[in-house]
């Protein structure tokens, strides 16, 4: 680079600082709350909050479980009150359910618990779920507001001491007799779509089940709210307060989390939709962002909507969506 060049560099930086200021005084001030998120006191307290909450992941190695059956033989009758035995189910010959052929039983268990869309929320110290009020998760799109309170659910509110009841109607029928859970339990997980607005959420999730049955899990939907200053290594600098972000609003959580999806076996159907509050002042933080997102190459189906104007995106593994607004057309511009 020439010295002329150089200079020219120098006088650029300097002229446009005041607009970097004034940007970060007004993202920092006057964005909306639920995006703001600059590692003040009150991100630490909910953050330490959180992780007292928090959910207990499985055993590395879990017990053998009683809940789904195994296989018996006809002389096992006169065993049933052994120890051994614990797990066998008793006769349900009797119950019409079981009378019909297995094909018909589990084509009712999937119309009973299967094909919906599940929220999944974050309570103290374990998961609950609410089944969406639309049959997909695109209906229920923006932020999930025909079935999901913010206040109540997003990653940037408490989580509740006395939460609303939110379990409906899939453990009634799973917990009826250990022959229906053992049948009908994988078509929970295989055939609804479950729904996150909240990162810790979908770890949570994928930590607290059997790895078999997330390894089931085909269709995921994300709406997450991006908060600043992620990736944004200027901004961070600038900030008084360290860490900037706390989990799950950081880079590491991000990451973390695409790493998770990323190494999902079955994953056929996967929609993001990220939210932020302005265009990233550089397009590289955009970058970085959409980094961790180009490792998942599984599914058939992998859209992802950028609610914030800017380039359009062909190279990802994903359909990228931008708004069609006329601000997208000086989105190429960086800031500095
Ligand atoms: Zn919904």
């Amino acid at each position: 680079m020439t010295r002329r060049a150089t200079l020219s560099t120098i006088a650029l930086g300097i002229a446009c600082s005041p607009i970097l200021c004034c940007w970060i005084t007004f993202a920092s001030c006057c964005c909306p709350r639920r995006l703001r998120s600059h590692g003040g006191s009150e991100d630490k307290r909910r953050f330490e909050k959180r992780q007292a909450m928090a959910p207990r992941p499985l055993p590395v190695r879990p017990p053998e479980r009683a809940v789904t059956i195994r296989n018996r033989s006809e002389n096992d009758a006169s065993e049933l009150e052994s120890k051994e035995l614990r797990g066998m189910v008793l006769d349900q010959s009797a119950s019409k359910l079981m009378q019909l052929p297995l094909e018909l039983r589990q084509l009712i268990y999937r119309a009973a618990i299967g094909d919906s869309v599940m929220h999944m929320v974050l309570k103290k110290h374990k998961l609950g779920y609410i089944r969406c009020k639309d049959p997909t998760a695109t209906d229920c799109s923006l932020e999930y507001s025909r079935c999901f309170s913010r206040n109540t659910w997003s990653a940037f509110a408490e989580i509740p001491d006395e939460p609303p009841p939110t379990d409906g109607d899939v453990l009634p029928l799973l917990l009826t007799c250990r022959q229906i859970y053992s049948e009908a339990v994988d078509f929970v997980y295989s055939t609804n779509t479950f729904a996150f607005a909240d990162l810790d959420c979908l770890r949570y999730f994928s930590s607290t089940i059997l790895p078999h049955r997330w390894s089931l899990v085909q269709k995921l939907d994300i709406e997450w709210c991006v908060s600043w200053p992620i990736y944004d290594s200027l901004a961070q600098t600038v900030l008084i307060s360290r860490p900037a972000l706390y989990p799950p609003h950081d880079e590491a959580t991000w990451e973390g989390t695409w790493r998770i999806i990323s190494e999902m076996k079955n994953l056929r159907s996967l929609r993001v939709t990220l939210m932020y509050f302005d265009v990233f002042r550089d397009s590289s933080c955009e970058e970085r962002l959409l980094a961790p997102l180009r490792q998942v190459t599984l599914p058939n189906k992998f859209d992802v909507h950028l609610r914030w104007p800017g380039k359009e995106i062909t190279d990802g593994p994903f359909r990228a969506f931008r708004p069609a607004t006329r601000e997208a057309d000086n989105s190429s511009e960086e800031w500095v």
